[in-house]
């Protein structure tokens, strides 16, 4: 075991076009896209990750820029070369660190650790507290439809199912990307309030549609809906309109799937954060947000991750929450996407309300070469 090294690094990028696009404030959706990483080690074991964004360019940062500095190393030795990645990129680009590519060789090579030494990788990243999580399901996106009364009516449609199959659902508001404001963003949880009932848990997520007077207006009305979180109320960047809004709402506020990990570090220590989110395929990998999570119980901050990836994202996932302590949910993406069905042999499902943890080794998770054929692009 201690003679095996990382031989050989490949990205795949997968893209899939959606049959009708939807909506957040910020963009439409019309394609599906991720790129896969796959590390062999020199005993033919492979592991998986996957990378957040387009696949232009982000299988040549990985592949040209990183790996190199990987090659030949000891592949248990995680959290080292996650920490090399890192000072690669803030050299190579000053000004940024290439995140989410690093986070596809982070995550690959946990899950090849994990195969290496036949545990799951919850085992390595400190021990499984679960075996099951509950599910909150993402979904409720903006519709190609005319008019803000078809507009509500269809995402009411959809939250209604979703809140008997799961319980707990997320909204988007941000309706200015169909040329409304923020009154029909309110009267749309309204109404979505109205259809699912006082017992369904309603997160909303406006990621970062709004300034911070208008965040406080509509964080107002949230609270009057009994809302259990108000995501990314402004941009990323304004953290000190997090900690005001946190102050003066009582609507918890929820952030971090745009955030990086020395930013979680602020965000904590200026009390701005009721629920952590990093993403596992943006923020580095998983061992940025294990760290995330660790100084999130440390400054008493749930941490939630944000997911909306593929399998591979999945799985990742649900390792770390797997780990973390309290209670913690798994966003349960249902919005439209061709890659998280179809690019594992067993997708993820949820069932008694439940999403159950994979206790194979590494991941758990299996991908269908013939799928990957059929999604890849580069
Ligand atoms: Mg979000």
């Amino acid at each position: 075991m201690q003679d095996v090294t990382i031989e050989h690094v490949e990205t795949i990028g997968v893209e899939a076009p959606l049959d009708e696009p939807f909506g957040y404030s910020q963009s439409w959706v019309e394609t599906r896209t991720a790129t896969l990483v796959r590390i062999e080690a020199s005993d033919g074991t492979v592991g998986w990750g996957e990378c957040w964004g387009p696949v232009a360019g982000t299988g040549e940062v990985v592949e040209e820029v990183l790996a190199p500095h990987i090659l030949g190393e000891n592949p248990l030795h995680v959290e080292r070369l996650y920490d090399r990645l890192y000072d690669v990129g803030r050299a190579t680009y000053q000004t940024i660190v290439p995140l989410p590519a690093i986070s596809g060789l982070d995550i690959a090579l946990w899950d090849l650790a994990g195969k290496l030494l036949d545990q799951p990788v919850s085992a390595l990243l400190g021990g499984q507290r679960r075996e099951r999580i509950r599910p909150y399901a993402t979904g409720h996106y903006f519709k190609p439809v005319e008019g803000i009364e078809a507009q509500y009516e269809a995402i009411c449609e959809e939250a209604v199912a979703n809140a008997e199959a799961f319980g707990a659902i997320k909204l988007k508001v941000g309706l200015e990307l169909c040329g409304y404001g923020p009154d029909e963003d309110i009267e749309l949880v309204r109404r979505v309030r109205d259809a699912v009932g006082d017992e369904t848990t309603i997160m909303v997520d406006a990621n970062y549609a709004y300034d911070r007077k208008t965040a406080r207006r509509v964080g107002g009305a949230l609270e009057a809906e009994g809302v259990y979180w108000f995501e990314e109320p402004v941009p990323p960047e304004d953290m000190d309109g997090y900690a005001s809004l946190r102050e003066t709402l009582d609507v918890p506020i929820a952030g971090g799937e745009c955030h990086t990990p020395s930013e979680f570090d602020r965000l904590y220590a200026m009390d701005a954060l009721d629920f952590a989110q990093p993403d596992v395929c943006i923020v580095g990998g998983l061992t940025p947000a294990r760290r995330i999570a660790t100084r999130g119980r440390d400054n008493g901050v749930a941490v939630v991750p944000h997911v909306w990836g593929t399998a591979v994202a999945i799985g990742a996932s649900l390792q770390l929450v797997a780990t973390v302590e309290g209670r913690p949910w798994l966003e349960f993406d249902r919005s439209a996407n061709p890659l998280r069905e179809e690019l594992a042999v067993s997708p993820f499902v949820a069932s008694d309300g439940h999403v159950s943890i994979p206790d194979r080794p590494g991941l758990g998770v299996e991908l269908d070469e013939s799928a990957l054929a059929t999604y890849r692009v580069d």
